[in-house]
């Protein structure tokens, strides 16, 4: 109901202070109205009595006056002859002595005789009628037109002959004056009437008010005075009616006291207005101070509630402790609680961002960074996966806390060379970064010349440790900072797949990775389809001048997507582990092509590449040898260093197995990872395959032909065959001739072809072509 606490308490304190002063003011109110009643009924009583004094002296005056005349000797004789100017001097005379307002003589006959008989002439029937009832009848009675107090006395000769009568007026003055004897201000009027006819009056009512008075008169008409309340145009009243003798028979006389109310409460007034003051001032003041009090008590509480909604927002929250009461201690815990949540929101921040491992940013941070690039600059932008290649390895030689240090090393490295590019770790091998360039070769050339300072080997704990990185890239072109992250992963995958030290990611190549997820449960089916294929490309003896060998290379002609390439599936194989059934596939139709090769009168050595997954696996041994023994000519097994780096025991036992079962082994894509000597020595190889990014520069590339001729030498004196690979012009083959190269595989002697045209290529194309 009350949105602010402020309005409630004030509003509920006024209520109750309000309601209080209505009951005191209501009680004094009623106490003052009973005081005020009691005393106006007490006014009005003793008022009647003086009435009834005043009345009753008047009328004993009256008696006394006529029962004089009456008795007077003179007077009776003058009545019994008729004299009448004596009996009217005689009249007169008492009526100038008691000051009366009438006095004449009623005869039996009802004849009126006196000063103003003539005026009184229409009042002789009914005082004949009242004087028939009565013996002696006094009371009020109308005369001319107005009331009076009648008193009358038989004249007896001693036979009643007639009456005395003596009437003093009621009139207005005579009324005020009556008023005038109370202490208060009454109204009082006799009234004279017969119930259910005309009243009338001493004093004049007023329209309203005299109805309302007759009702009352007519209801109150017993023997003894009633007091009653009535309601009159001018508010509520009392009245007091005090029945009086009246002289016509059937008729009613009463004396009316009325004394408004309101009058009686006027002195009263002041003290009501005293306390309804009182009350409203108190009211203000009430209202005014709860309002102060509940301020005082809900401003803290205010500012809690905003410092809490600050809080909420992350915002600074602190708020004024003030006082020391319940509400400041309030204030200083939700202090303590402020700072203890920001405290701990920095340090899930900085968790939240950081590496454990190496305490370098993570890539959350650098997701914030590229979001957090300006519009302008996320143009011109590329994000940069660095990778270092067989960290696995390197762990597991130096431990996991010292590849740590190479790893925070090698980001600190990168930070000091591109300054705010965001360096954070974003892989167990990679860091990313952020790497402005104008276009796509830009980025490439910024990120060779990084890799040239990068690449120096690092010391870690007194020990030099040699790199080799590699650098994925993709270009921002407003993309999702977390899918820009992504795709530069995926394009240092690449990078390593396509064995180059940097690319960019390329889409077309990766293709869809949902539709690459099902191309993968597609394979077995494809490969009993006969979707896919195995293609053979020649290698070349440059010392014999003849082929003596191919490469079997497996290819994927898919109905819907076209000719996949192995760069695409291999990998993936490998990942989701169905690499082992397409390279026993690979090997059965190797030595199955080998065979029709042999019937054709060609006599090659098969070589099949053998991926590090399969390495791993033992019983692939039986199976090869098994696959060995059923081959018409060699056999031989490309096998990459890196997959014998990452497991050596097992993967040189394996590669053991394979000797003794007469399998050739070549090591495959030499140059690309981190040559190593050592392992080298190990593998009871018969071939060192040069990898293609080394060969195809050596005509223009000085230091390239430098490794190139070493690798040569280094590999004779280990015993082993060179073939180079990627042999794409005539000027390379003659220089690898040249260099002593054992071998040439490539472009210019052959593509990698189906069965049939390596055939036809056997037999027609390559002794031609060959002897140049
Ligand atoms: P790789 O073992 O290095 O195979 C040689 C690759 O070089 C082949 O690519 C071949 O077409 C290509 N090549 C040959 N001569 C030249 C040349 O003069 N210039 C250039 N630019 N390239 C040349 P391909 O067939 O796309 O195979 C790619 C990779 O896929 C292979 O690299 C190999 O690692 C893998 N792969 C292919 N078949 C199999 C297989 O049956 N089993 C396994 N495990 N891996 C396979
Ligand atoms: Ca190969
Ligand atoms: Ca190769």
């Amino acid at each position: 109901m009350f949105v602010r606490l402020r309005t409630k308490l004030t509003v509920l304190y006024a209520a109750l202070f309000g309601a209080t002063l209505v009951v005191i003011s209501v009680a004094v109110f009623t106490a003052i109205n009973q005081v005020a009643q009691r005393q106006v009924r007490a006014e009005l009583t003793a008022t009647g009595e003086v009435f009834d004094r005043i009345w009753s002296l008047r009328a004993e005056r009256l008696r006394e006056g006529a029962i004089v005349l009456s008795r007077d000797f003179g007077f009776r004789e003058a009545v019994a002859t008729g004299d009448r100017p004596t009996i009217v001097s005689a009249m007169e005379n008492l009526r100038g002595r008691l000051s009366l307002d009438r006095a004449f003589m009623v005869g039996i006959d009802g004849s009126i005789l006196g000063e103003d008989a003539r005026r009184l002439s229409a009042d002789a029937p009914h005082l004949q009628a009242a004087f028939d009832a009565s013996e002696t009848p006094e009371g009020v009675v109308m005369l001319a037109g107005q009331l009076h107090q009648v008193m009358s006395v038989p004249i007896l000769t001693p036979d009643l002959i007639g009456w005395v009568v003596f009437a003093v007026r009621l009139d207005a003055a005579e009324m005020t004056a009556l008023e005038k004897m109370a202490s208060a201000p009454l109204f009082a009027s006799v009234m004279q009437g017969k119930p259910g006819g005309t009243w009338w009056a001493a004093k004049p009512l007023t329209g309203k008010d005299r109805q309302r008075l007759t009702t009352l008169i007519e209801s109150s008409l017993s023997n003894r005075a009633t007091v009653q309340t009535l309601d009159q145009a001018d508010g509520r009243a009392i009245a007091l009616v005090k029945p009086l003798a009246a002289l016509d028979p059937g008729a009613r006389a009463v004396l009316l006291l009325r004394y408004p109310l309101a009058k009686a409460l006027a002195p009263y007034q002041p003290l009501l207005l005293i306390v309804i003051l009182t009350g409203a001032l108190g009211l203000f003041v009430v209202g005014y101070g709860s309002w102060a009090l509940a301020r005082g008590v809900t401003r803290p509480i205010t500012e809690l509630d905003q410092a809490a909604h600050r809080l909420q927002r992350g915002e600074e929250a602190h708020v004024a402790v003030t006082s020391r009461d319940e509400i400041g201690r309030l204030a200083m815990s939700f202090n303590h609680m402020a700072t203890a949540i920001r405290e701990r929101e920095q340090k899930i921040t900085h968790l939240a961002l950081h590496d454990d491992d190496t305490g370098l940013p993570n890539r959350l941070s650098l997701e914030r960074v590229v979001e957090n690039l300006d519009a302008e600059s996320a143009t011109g932008t590329f994000v940069a996966a660095l990778g270092i290649e067989r960290f696995d390895h390197v762990r597991g030689a130096i431990g996991y806390a010292l590849a740590a240090d190479l790893l925070r090393t090698v980001g600190e490295r990168l930070a000091g060379l591109a300054p705010g590019a965001g360096v954070a770790r974003i892989d167990t091998d990679a860091l990313g970064f952020v790497l402005p360039a104008s276009g796509r070769e830009a980025a490439e050339a910024e990120a060779h010349r990084l890799l040239v300072s990068l690449e120096a080997p690092v010391r870690v704990q007194g020990e030099t440790i040699d790199l080799a990185l590699v650098i994925g890239l993709a270009p921002l072109d407003g993309m999702a900072a977390n899918r820009a992250v992504e795709l530069a992963s995926i394009g240092l995958g690449q990078a390593r797949a396509s064995r180059r030290k940097v690319a960019v990611f390329d889409a077309e190549a990766y293709g869809d990775p949902a539709s690459n997820l099902s191309l993968m449960s597609s394979m077995l089916a494809a490969l009993e389809a006969g979707e896919i294929e195995l293609f053979h490309q020649p290698k070349f003896d440059l010392r014999r001048r003849e082929i003596t060998g191919t490469e079997a290379l497996v290819r994927w002609r898919h109905p819907v997507r076209g000719m996949l390439p192995p760069d695409l599936f291999i990998p993936m194989a490998e990942e989701t582990g169905h690499i082992r059934a397409l390279t026993e596939w690979v090997v059965r139709r190797a030595v199955a092509d080998q065979a029709t090769m042999a019937r054709a009168g060609y006599d090659l050595t098969v070589a099949v590449n053998i991926s590090g997954r399969t390495l791993g696996e033992p019983d692939f041994a039986d199976f090869a040898a098994e696959q060995a023994a059923l081959a018409q000519g060699k056999l031989c097994f490309e096998i990459t260093e890196t997959a014998v780096i990452e497991n050596p025991e097992l993967a040189l036992a394996m590669l053991d197995r394979f000797a003794d079962a007469g399998v050739a082994i070549s090591i495959d894509d030499y140059g690309t990872g981190l040559s190593s000597l050592a392992y080298l020595k190990q593998i009871r190889g018969q071939e060192l395959k040069i990898d293609r990014s080394i060969v195809k520069d050596i005509t223009v590339a000085q230091r390239d032909a430098l490794i190139v001729r070493s690798t040569i030498d280094l590999a004779h004196s280990l015993g082993l065959k060179v073939v180079a690979e990627g042999v794409e012009d005539a000027g390379c083959l003659q220089l690898l001739s040249a260099m002593g190269c054992d071998h040439a595989q490539g472009y210019l002697i052959a593509r990698p072809q189906a069965l049939p045209d390596f055939l036809a290529f056997m037999a027609v194309d390559q002794p031609a072509r060959h002897t140049a």
